[in-house]
């Protein structure tokens, strides 16, 4: 996952020039695509696009970046390990590794 941390510790996957937190030059910044699960919600009426149950997550990625909310069809927890897949804006996180190809 590609994204912006700033000094002041503010990571986010939006490509913003400038940190929303402080105002100061944010650098380019790249994480690993895993992340744990901070928060798992499950929702019965998701939204269109979606078949139910789904569970919505926030994930912190890679231990130092942003939380994004992602979600996922996997039964996911608190504190699990998830991959997560960027679906053009919309993350989707997995709970198990993918196997290699
Ligand atoms: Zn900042």
């Amino acid at each position: 996952m590609k994204g912006k941390k700033c000094k002041c510790g503010y990571a986010t996957p939006a490509r913003k020039p400038r940190c929303p937190r402080c105002g100061k030059v944010a650098s380019d910044a790249e994480w690993k695509d895993v992340g744990k699960v901070l928060s798992a919600a499950k929702l019965r009426k998701p939204p269109t696009g979606f078949e139910a149950p789904m569970t919505l997550t926030v994930v912190e990625v890679d231990g130092k970046g942003p939380k994004v909310t992602c979600w996922t069809e996997d039964d996911v927890a608190v504190g699990d390990t998830v991959v997560i897949v960027d679906m053009g804006g919309t993350y989707i996180c997995e709970k198990q590794l993918p196997k290699a190809k």
